[in-house]
């Protein structure tokens, strides 16, 4: 009898158990039932430097593979180039990365697909293909010309990041703003930079504000009529730093309608990185100052310092935790529906532990649960916050 009453207890428990488990979906199926948005990926500047993507490749952190396993829907493929590409050969190179873009969907039609709509992007991601939006970052690309941001805006630039950590002579730069503030001869968006957010309005182009100035950020939110995105910051009250948005900032973002994808980047994340990889860096001075020597951008040369130092940088990165803290972080500021995620993998040399490329994301869904997340919110962290910012500029 007694040995009766124990199993039945048994059972009925392992039954309450299994009820209590399934309420919460598995992390897995969660993430790839969810559309995934990446806000800012650089693998392009490896494609350019002859990388086939459409492989798994041995090195870098992600290739059309490895989005596959993390579960990335649509990604935003960065045409990102530095200043000394200046007027003459910005816009050509521009077009040469989109061109290599093309390329690769030609070569790859069962993998991925160019989106230039939201419902496009909802339609190839049905067909189990990856939907590839195209941001351009840094407005010194259009060279001052209003008909190459057109001509950049219908070969399918849908986000142009209004400058990258250089001044254009129409916006200025967070980096300027913060460190070179006594030398700009004007600061925010001229007359001429309002023209460009309100172009951009009318030709479908979101208005990136990641990298750029306090001023100029606060000018193009006065100027647009539509959401805007932050494609790939992290907040500034966990890790100041002039990449990152203040409170207030990302109250100003909420008041848009906008939505801001959080940056992977450990400096970005993590206050005491920056220090600790200074250290490591002037432990290795000889090979520091020769990249600096050839390489005058010091977040630039720190990029190509950090990839020859890996190994001991390694010992420093943050936990994933973290940048979890930074989502949480926003959505406690302004609610759950103002926040994305924009990798910027292949524009950074580290990454959080436990994140090691782009086929770890899923694991960003079991943090999430873990906090708990619904799964409702977390679909709209993963991707439909993006979505929606995505559709209001383009339908
Ligand atoms: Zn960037």
């Amino acid at each position: 009898m007694m040995k009766i009453f124990i199993s039945a207890f048994f059972v009925i428990a392992i039954a309450g158990f299994a009820q209590t488990k399934t309420k919460q979906t598995d992390w897995r199926t969660l993430h790839f039932n969810s559309l995934v948005a990446d806000g800012h990926n650089d693998v392009l500047t490896r494609v350019m430097h002859g990388a086939d993507i459409s492989v798994r490749t041995p090195d870098g952190q992600s290739d059309l593979v490895r989005m596959k396993e993390g579960g990335v829907d649509v990604q935003v493929f960065s045409v990102w180039m530095g200043p000394e590409y200046g007027e003459g050969r910005a816009f050509k190179y521009a077009n040469q990365m989109i061109d290599s873009l093309e390329s690769l969907c030609r070569r790859n039609p069962d993998k991925i697909a160019i989106a230039k709509t939201a419902t496009e992007a909802r339609e190839i991601v049905q067909q189990k293909k990856i939907a590839a939006v195209i941001g351009v970052e840094g407005g010194h690309i259009i060279e001052s010309n209003l008909d190459y941001l057109e001509a950049l805006a219908k070969r399918g630039m849908r986000y142009l990041t209004l400058t990258w950590n250089n001044s254009t002579p129409w916006s200025t730069s967070g980096e300027d703003e913060t460190l070179h503030a006594s030398s700009l001869k004007h600061k925010g968006l001229t007359d001429f930079g309002r023209e460009v957010v309100r172009k951009m309005n009318q030709l479908g182009v979101m208005v990136d504000l990641s990298h750029v100035g306090e001023q100029t950020f606060y000018d193009a939110l006065a100027v647009t009529t539509k959401p805007v995105i932050v494609s790939h910051s992290s907040v500034y009250a966990l890790a100041p730093h002039y990449r990152n948005l203040k409170d207030d900032q990302i109250r100003a973002l909420a008041k848009n309608g906008g939505v801001m994808c959080i940056n992977f980047y450990p400096e970005f994340l993590d206050s005491t990185y920056a220090r600790k990889a200074e250290e490591i860096r002037a432990e290795n001075r000889m090979l520091s100052d020769s990249v600096r020597n050839v390489y005058h951008d010091r977040d630039h040369a720190n990029d190509i310092i950090d990839s020859l130092l890996a190994k001991q940088l390694d010992a420093i990165r943050p936990p994933l935790s973290l940048l979890i803290d930074h989502i949480d972080y926003v959505v406690k500021l302004v609610g759950v529906d103002y926040v994305g995620l924009g990798s910027d993998f292949d524009g950074i040399s580290a990454l959080p532990r436990g994140l090691d490329d782009v086929s770890d994301m899923p694991k960003i869904t079991r943090e999430l649960q873990k906090r708990g997340y619904s799964d409702e919110d977390i679909k709209k962290i993963l991707g439909e916050n993006f979505m929606r910012v995505f559709k209001a500029n383009t339908e």
